[in-house]
């Protein structure tokens, strides 16, 4: 069983280094555990906080620890009640090719409604982040218009096409003209502002003319602080992310265009997926009725080999994912 444990807390952008590469056999599950093949690794922005000291909404991975990453494997051996050999699981099985597990947290998913992948993005926590960071948080009503960072990212892509749904007027702010392209010719936004090339906070008045209802943050820092120039009476603003920010080696930036709130007596909030987890089944389900009926289309940006891990990695921070980046660690 070969791992990457965490060895360094990163300063700026991870390393190789920062990871030691580890290998050990692999146990048989004890009663109530079971063993995992890990088949697809979830890379989230998230997992660059979580090599950091401090305190958070989760304790950070232990230095020497395998590095937490969600993921989907098969069951090899169970000697849990819930599991058997065969079963297709999805859970926090860490940056490993085998897992053993307790069962908590772990879920059954089913290939027959959406191929694994599809289970760490659109079907997973960057989707729940979406469905329920948008409609709880954000309330859009159709009409309004909506605005969305990271637009072509896991969780940006699923935010824009919920609120197409809702009859929203929707503008994508993403990192150059194939993501552009991408997200209004094939998922059908109304609108894209290349944030490398154009001017944000004139991009925003030419596509957002009655203003910003809701903005979904995905990368905080600048971004967030031309969007603010543009807010409407009672804007509702989600605080989901601030990836411009995650490797920032000083403080964050933070916003000093903030007043637009007092203005327009608006909100802006943060939001963590984790504290919807006993709603994850409603929107599984919604969202699944979505991508049967073809309202809803996922995109995952699959890397090959285990090995690869730290440099894949880092193509979140480089802006080279479309879609959620998912990390293939064996065939089924
Ligand atoms: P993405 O698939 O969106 O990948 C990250 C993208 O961020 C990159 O592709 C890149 O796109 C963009 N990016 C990277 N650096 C910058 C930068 N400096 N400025 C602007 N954009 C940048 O990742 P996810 O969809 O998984 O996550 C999106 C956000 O949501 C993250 O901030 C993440 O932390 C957050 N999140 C929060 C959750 C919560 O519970 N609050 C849960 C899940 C995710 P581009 O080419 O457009 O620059």
């Amino acid at each position: 069983n070969h791992q990457f444990r965490l060895a360094a807390r990163p300063v700026g952008l991870p390393k190789r280094e920062d990871w030691s590469y580890t290998e050990e056999p692999v146990r048989e599950p004890a009663d109530g555990e079971l063993l995992v093949k890990v088949l697809y690794l979830s890379l989230d922005p998230a997992m660059r906080g979580w090599m950091n000291e401090g305190k958070s909404y989760i304790p950070p991975v232990g230095l020497g620890e395998v590095m937490r990453a969600g993921g989907v494997g098969k069951v090899v051996s169970s000697k849990h009640p819930g599991f058997k050999a065969g079963d297709f699981v999805m859970g926090t099985f860490g940056v490993q090719e085998y897992a053993l597990s307790n069962g908590k947290g772990v879920v059954q998913v089913d290939p027959r409604i959406a191929p694994l992948p599809v289970y760490l993005g659109t079907l997973g926590m960057p989707g729940f982040t979406a469905y329920f960071g948008l409609l709880d948080i954000g309330q859009p009503k159709a009409g309004e218009t909506v605005v969305v960072s990271g637009a072509a990212g896991a969780v940006g892509t699923v935010v824009g096409q919920i609120a197409k749904l809702k009859g929203c007027r929707v503008v994508g702010i993403a990192g150059g003209p194939d993501k552009c392209r991408f997200i209004v010719e094939e998922l059908g936004f109304d609108a894209a502002i290349d944030y490398k090339s154009d001017d944000v906070k004139k991009a925003l008045r030419t596509h957002c003319p009655k203003g910003v209802d809701v903005y979904f943050d995905n990368v905080g820092g600048d971004i967030l602080d031309a969007v603010l120039t543009q807010i409407n009476l009672r804007a509702r603003i989600i605080i989901c992310g601030a990836i411009s920010q995650y490797n920032a080696t000083g403080p964050a930036k933070g916003p000093s265009n903030y007043m637009s709130l007092l203005v327009n007596r608006a909100s802006m909030t943060g939001m963590i997926v984790f504290d919807y987890a006993d709603r994850y089944p409603e929107a599984a389900r919604e969202m699944a009725g979505w991508l049967t009926a073809g309202k809803l289309k996922s995109r995952e940006d699959i890397a090959q080999g285990f090995q690869t891990f730290p440099e894949t990695f880092l193509k979140l921070f480089k802006g080279e994912n479309t879609g959620k980046l998912v990390l293939e660690v064996a065939k089924d």
